[in-house]
């Protein structure tokens, strides 16, 4: 292989520059990145960046020992593979380019909601600059959706001393990555921090001024922000071929149908040996390490990406962490009590851990990670006595 093109410049396509030329790869390597800022990192976005602070955000890189074509400010349109032998073309504003390797990671966009009122989403430096500008005190700032982002939002700018609501279509807040149950045991912090949080509301269109609810009241706000999920930016992806189901298609060592075209990070629905069934995950974990494989399926080498999802969120003064994947437990006990400061849920069938969310518990996260990544059988009265380590055995 002698000339690769990574496709998006965020955390998942610098750290596929990165692992190819760690792993070995001579030969030409482009970055097409459609942002014109060098890769950065997005977590902060939502924390730091909303308060005010912006350094330290980039990505650390060696842009000179990765001997890498930088086009940034250029998104790629379309993608053509060729028939009769491997490899093909990006087609750019700026012409097409060829390559005999690819690597997707072109990440996801935020869903927007219907209606002619301004909103604003998070995904970009510039999307948080937006917001932040928009985030005075005393302002009243309606966000949509109680998930992951939305509660970071709402914690930065209730710290900015805005007036804040936030709308949740669900029972609960996080009720689509946790359960009900589990989001419900979230609710009480907006209150704490002076967020009105209202669940089972349904948002018909943003308007100029506010935003209109499904029950056809007017809700005023100076500033809405949607925060209702993402896609994966796979549109450009049309035509190519490739196959595209809720994310690019690609197998256990994150390949397409096309060995020489390989997806990594967001925009990635890979095949979970662990899992026995399709994941996608929108985080950051993903986005560092799944490059490495997709690296090594690109250059022939063997390599499986098979992880425990693992998320983090800093919300209303709380480190919260989940990890696994808890869609086969049946039950969720809890390691201290859900009301106290810090407590752990653990999701269970039988004597398997499928997963668990910590908040302010650190040491049971990088404990049960342990467990989790195991997947050996567990003795639950031991590992629901907060006293003991998260051992497991
Ligand atoms: P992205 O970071 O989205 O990068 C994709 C890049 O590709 C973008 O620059 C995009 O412009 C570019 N691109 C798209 N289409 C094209 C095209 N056609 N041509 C060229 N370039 C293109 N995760 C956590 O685990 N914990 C957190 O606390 C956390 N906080 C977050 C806060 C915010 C505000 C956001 C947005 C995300 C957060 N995440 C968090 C998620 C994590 O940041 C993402 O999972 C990660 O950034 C995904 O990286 P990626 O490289 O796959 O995609």
């Amino acid at each position: 292989m002698r000339n690769v093109i990574v496709v998006g410049g965020g955390l998942a396509g610098l750290s596929a520059l990165q692992r190819l030329r760690a792993r070995g790869y001579e030969g030409g390597l482009t970055l097409v990145g459609a942002e014109s800022h060098p890769p950065y990192d997005r977590p902060p976005l939502s924390k730091a960046v909303l308060a005010g602070d912006t350094e330290g955000i980039a990505l650390p890189a060696d842009w000179e020992a990765l001997r890498c074509e930088r086009r940034l400010g250029t998104r790629a349109e379309a993608l053509r593979l060729h028939d009769d032998r491997p490899g093909g073309v990006l087609v750019t504003p700026d012409g097409p380019l060829p390559f005999d390797g690819l690597v997707i990671a072109t990440g996801a966009m935020p869903v927007r909601l219907p209606g002619e009122g301004p909103q604003h989403v998070l995904r970009t430096l510039d999307d948080a600059e937006r917001l932040r500008d928009s985030l005075r005190a005393g302002a009243r700032v309606v966000l949509v959706g109680a998930g992951w982002i939305g509660a970071e939002v709402a914690t930065a700018a209730a710290g900015k001393g805005c007036r804040v609501t936030v709308l949740e279509a669900g029972d609960a807040p996080l009720a689509g990555a946790l359960g009900p149950e589990l989001g419900a045991l979230t609710a009480g912090w907006y209150a704490e921090s002076g967020v009105e949080l209202r669940c089972g509301v349904r948002v018909a269109s943003v308007d100029p001024g506010g935003l209109t609810l499904a029950d056809g009241s007017f809700l005023p706000a100076d500033a809405v922000v949607t925060g209702v999920g993402v896609r994966p930016e796979v549109g450009w992806l049309a035509g190519s071929g490739l196959e595209v189901a809720g994310g690019v298609v690609v197998d256990g060592s994150l390949r397409t149908a096309r060995p020489e075209v390989v997806a990594a990070g967001d925009c990635a629905s890979w095949w979970s040996e662990r899992y026995g069934r399709r994941l996608t995950a929108e985080h950051w974990d993903t986005a560092l390490n799944a490059p490495d494989v997709a690296a090594a399926a690109l250059l022939g080498q063997e390599a499986l990406y098979d992880p425990v999802p693992y998320v983090w969120s800093e919300q209303f003064g709380r480190m919260v962490q989940y990890a696994g994947h808890h869609a086969a437990a049946d039950r969720v006990v809890f390691r201290g009590t859900p009301d106290g400061p810090g407590w752990t849920a653990l999701w269970l069938s039988g004597d398997r851990l499928h997963a668990l969310l910590t908040v302010d518990r650190p040491r049971d996260m990088a404990q049960g990670r342990r467990l989790l990544a195991r997947g050996t059988p567990v003795d639950v009265d031991l590992i629901t006595d907060p006293r003991t380590a998260l051992s497991g055995a």
